[in-house]
């Protein structure tokens, strides 16, 4: 998606082009140069700590619930489940990296992808984050802050033979960041500490994001040869990054790329064509993803992380939820239909999707033509839907949100029994990396009535 170039036609006389012509225009002759339009950012950010992932109002909503202590509340129970996960103890111990690898190890002095470990600890330094919010006992702020120190301490770069890294770079980044965002306030955490952290942050982790969203992922490919999951992540992570640091920079940064950007993460990128209707009624609007031709595992991934995106911004003013008539929610709508279980949507609406077609500017013949939704992987589960479906119903859209909700129902029971949908360390998503490629706890921090 290019941005808007407007052509200016006015015959601007050159005495009243006060300053900002470089060119002298003879009288009457007419300036027919593009020029771009003045791109606008949200005016002002409030930075009212914690405000990316989880904000303050979410954790007051779960205090509540645990002073209610209703095992029939579905917040409540949500806390139980962190409370019992194996990332919100304590006694977790961290196991920080020096040289951390995603991708192929060749030529890293490692012997092969370690980025498991980063996974793991980001998890439990955010879930021990909640659960020192929550319960004001300092030993889960410690143990957080002994995650967070450790890696800062000990990492010292991303690196691998491929741009798999950059995977790594958005998803553990933005998570790593938002960790760092819940115990900003703890008087625990020394701000020599998290001044290294901060530092960490910055140079290990958001000048990969950035290189990445500034190239497209660069190395001789089109600007949407990385699909939307990749750039989404690495904005998650600059967002993430640009809260914790109050770097409004940063935030404008993911605005803009999010808003008109040339990349796959754009809004209009990652939902290449306009929402159509429900065939089954249920919903008014539904829209494929760029990667629902690919398989769901990605697909429901491009939600997942659209969703936590589009949380953060929310949680500073910005309204990604929103943008283009609630787009997105077309687009979690169609992937909700198709994935939620038992599997019954029967007609799924797709336009082709050409990925990657000769002449993209890509090397290598690697493109694909989608004709219609993959089957491949669906019916992925990811911890998404209770948040999306809290944002909308709080609006007043839950009419428009048929295909969520269901979703949001189905991830709070565990075999019949209700559980919240949690996050990592959850069996429902298992134990490799897509069980970590999003926070989740959506029953937990979001949910608010049926
Ligand atoms: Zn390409």
């Amino acid at each position: 998606m290019k941005r808007t170039l407007i052509t200016i036609f006015a015959a601007v006389p050159a005495l009243l082009c006060a300053g900002a012509c470089t060119d002298f225009l003879y009288q009457g002759e007419v300036d027919l140069t593009p020029v771009e339009e003045e791109f606008e950012y949200p005016a002002d950010y409030e930075f009212n700590h914690p405000c990316a992932y989880i904000c303050s109002d979410d954790i007051d909503r779960v205090k509540a619930a645990v002073a209610e202590a209703d095992g029939t509340d579905p917040v409540y129970v949500s806390w139980l489940q962190l409370c019992s996960n194996q990332y919100a103890q304590a006694s977790y111990t961290p196991n920080p990296q020096e040289i951390l690898v995603r991708g192929d190890a060749t030529g890293t002095g490692v012997s092969g992808e370690n980025y498991i470990n980063a996974c793991r600890d980001a998890a439990a330094a955010i879930q021990l984050g909640i659960r020192y919010l929550v319960s004001g006992e300092t030993q889960y702020a410690d143990a957080a802050v002994n995650i967070l120190n450790s890696w800062a301490d000990v990492c010292t770069t991303i690196t691998a033979n491929d741009n798999n890294q950059y995977l790594l770079a958005g998803f553990q980044g933005y998570q790593f960041a938002n960790a760092a965002e819940l115990l900003r306030d703890y008087e625990g955490w020394s701000e020599t500490d998290q001044n290294d952290f901060r530092n960490w942050l910055l140079n290990v982790w958001y000048e990969k994001n950035r290189w990445f969203m500034e190239n497209h992922g660069g190395d001789g490919v089109c600007d949407l040869h990385y699909w939307s999951n990749w750039e989404l992540a690495n904005m998650a992570s600059i967002l993430a990054i640009g809260i914790y640091t109050e770097n409004v920079e940063m935030v404008n940064f993911v605005y803009m790329n999010f808003r008109e950007g040339e990349g796959s993460g754009a809004l209009d990128n990652m939902i290449p064509y306009e929402p159509v209707s429900d065939p089954e009624g249920n919903t008014p609007l539904i829209a494929q993803c760029m990667e629902s031709g690919r398989d769901q595992g990605h697909a429901t991934l491009v939600s997942s992380m659209c969703a936590e995106l589009c949380q953060m911004a929310w949680n500073l003013g910005i309204d990604f939820y929103g943008m283009e008539d609630n787009k997105v929610l077309s687009m979690f709508e169609y992937t909700a239909k198709y994935n939620v279980t038992p599997f019954t949507a029967s007609i799924m609406p797709f336009t082709q999707y050409e990925y990657c077609p000769d002449g993209c500017g890509c090397s290598g013949g690697h493109g694909a033509t989608h004709t219609e939704v993959s089957a491949d992987g669906r019916g992925t589960e990811r911890p998404c839907w209770e948040m999306i479906y809290a944002h909308y119903s709080q609006r007043n859209l839950a009419s428009s949100a048929y295909y969520t909700k269901l979703f949001a129902e189905q991830l709070r029971y565990t075999d019949g029994t209700l559980t919240g949908d949690g996050g990592a360390g959850v069996s429902r998503y298992g134990s490799n990396s897509s069980a970590f490629d999003q926070i989740g706890w959506g029953t937990l921090l979001f949910y608010q009535g049926e």
